[in-house]
């Protein structure tokens, strides 16, 4: 048993019936619900080291695709706004529908992704990083502490237009303003067929993203990173690498100083080869795509999409967790086969831990946020003491793991917090 849970024991010692009494709460946490096998989870979560322990409080959204359907997708809307209105939200993994799950599931339309919808409304910026247990260890053998990653959540790519070209024939770029003359610049002279693609973003979004991540360096005492591709993109990228700059200088430079901490711009290129040769303990601000990307390579050289915490944070301070991995549709269809399932459920468990948090340090409730820390130590020791999921199992150094199935090993969750209040 460790302190903080010693202290917390002590007290429940003194109570008379020597029987635990639920943590409280005041504010509620936004809960989103979600899909297919983190859904089955989401509840098990609930009912094995939650609701035992907690009094919980929440504002409760379905967003599993049914009432998605059902609601014609203004549940995730109204999520959202829930989410600016209390300040933290836990989100479960959802379904963003393809061709495929319109037809499964009957529905009215193609709903946009839900991430991208709530993203759209807060904005801001992604944090992730990975869970690090001893016995699974970095393929990058330096890597001694996390790195975490910040995607900026807006834009690109991920708003971009597309054209397929049939054949030859000029495409321009065409602004139109409100007031004023138009200006075009030439994209290419087709002499055959091809393709072409228009991709924005808003100087408004950039600067948000810049804050949240010197902001969220300064809450951590990490270093920041950030890099682009500025010396090919010389006005799109530039853009981002001027804004960056301008904001650290009038509003970051001394904070950073007295912190100790720095930020560093470079080439995304370099920051890729010197990532591999770092000892990790840094957050690597990224644009959206990059921070896909690389987001993924960091999970998998860690062991595991399933051991990757995400929380959006708005400029407005505004905090949503959820899990990095999807709604593990492979593993739901064996659930439903009545098959057993070995699914790593931590990553959901610490999006629940990071919003009760949270939800403690703005509340001034100390048991509350004491709590997320012995929930989360309690996954780690878990593990440490070999008891895992399968996935973990196949990649571990610990000798003769014991794999369990996805309730067993939040039972035996439960089993490691007990022993910390009881
Ligand atoms: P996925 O849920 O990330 O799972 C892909 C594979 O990764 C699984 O089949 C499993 O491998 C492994 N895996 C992921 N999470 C795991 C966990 N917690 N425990 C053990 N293994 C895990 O991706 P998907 O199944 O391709 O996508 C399903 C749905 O998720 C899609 O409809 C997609 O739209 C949605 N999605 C949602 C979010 C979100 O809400 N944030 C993000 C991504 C995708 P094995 O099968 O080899 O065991
Ligand atoms: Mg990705």
């Amino acid at each position: 048993m460790y302190q903080g849970a010693r202290a917390m024991n002590e007290e429940f010692q003194e109570s008379e019936e020597n029987v635990m009494e639920k943590i409280k709460m005041t504010t509620p946490i936004v809960e989103m619900d979600g899909d297919e096998m983190t859904r089955i989870l989401w509840q098990y979560i609930k009912d094995e080291l939650l609701l035992p322990f907690v009094d919980l409080h929440t504002e409760y959204y379905d967003l599993g695709l049914v009432h998605r359907n059902e609601t014609d997708d203004r549940v995730t809307i109204d999520a959202a706004n829930a989410t600016k209105k209390y300040g933290v939200a836990v989100k479960c993994a959802t379904i963003t529908p393809n061709a495929a799950r319109v037809k499964e599931y009957d529905l009215k339309e193609m709903y946009k992704s839900p991430n991208g919808t709530i993203r759209a409304i807060l904005d801001g910026t992604v944090f992730r990083a990975p869970i690090r247990v001893k016995g699974i260890e970095p393929c990058v053998k330096n890597w001694k502490k996390p790195i975490t990653i910040a995607r900026h959540a807006y834009g690109d790519v991920y708003k971009s237009s597309e054209m397929v070209i049939p054949g030859p024939g000029k495409v321009e770029l065409v602004y139109t303003p409100e007031d004023g003359d138009e200006s075009r610049v030439l994209v290419h002279e087709f002499q055959s067929t091809g393709v072409v693609q228009g991709q924005h973003n808003l100087n408004p979004s950039i600067k948000s993203f810049a804050r949240s991540c010197f902001n969220y360096a300064l809450d951590t005492r990490q270093d920041l990173w950030f890099a682009t591709k500025d010396t090919i993109s010389k006005k799109y990228d530039h853009t981002f690498k001027d804004i960056f700059e301008e904001i650290f200088e009038a509003e970051y430079a001394a904070k950073f100083q007295e912190a100790g901490i720095t930020y560093f711009y470079t080439l995304i290129d370099d920051a890729v080869a010197r990532v591999m040769k770092a000892e990790g303990g840094f957050i690597w601000a990224c644009k959206n795509y990059d921070g896909d990307v690389m987001s993924d390579m960091i999970s998998s050289a860690c062991g595991s999409l399933a051991m990757m915490t995400s929380v959006l944070v708005s400029p407005s301070g505004v905090y949503e967790y959820e899990a990095a991995h999807g709604t593990v549709m492979r593993h739901y269809y064996k659930h439903l086969a009545g098959e057993e399932t070995s699914t790593n459920s931590v990553a959901t468990i610490f999006a629940w831990t990071g919003a009760l948090r949270k939800r403690g340090e703005l509340d001034g409730l100390d048991d509350l946020s004491a709590f997320a820390d012995n929930l989360e130590k309690a996954c780690i020791d878990t593990i440490e003491s070999g008891k895992m999921t399968k996935d973990l199992a196949l990649i571990t150094e610990t000798e003769n793991p014991t794999v369990l199935n996805s309730l067993d090993f939040i039972r035996a969750v439960r089993s490691t917090l007990e022993g910390f209040y009881l």
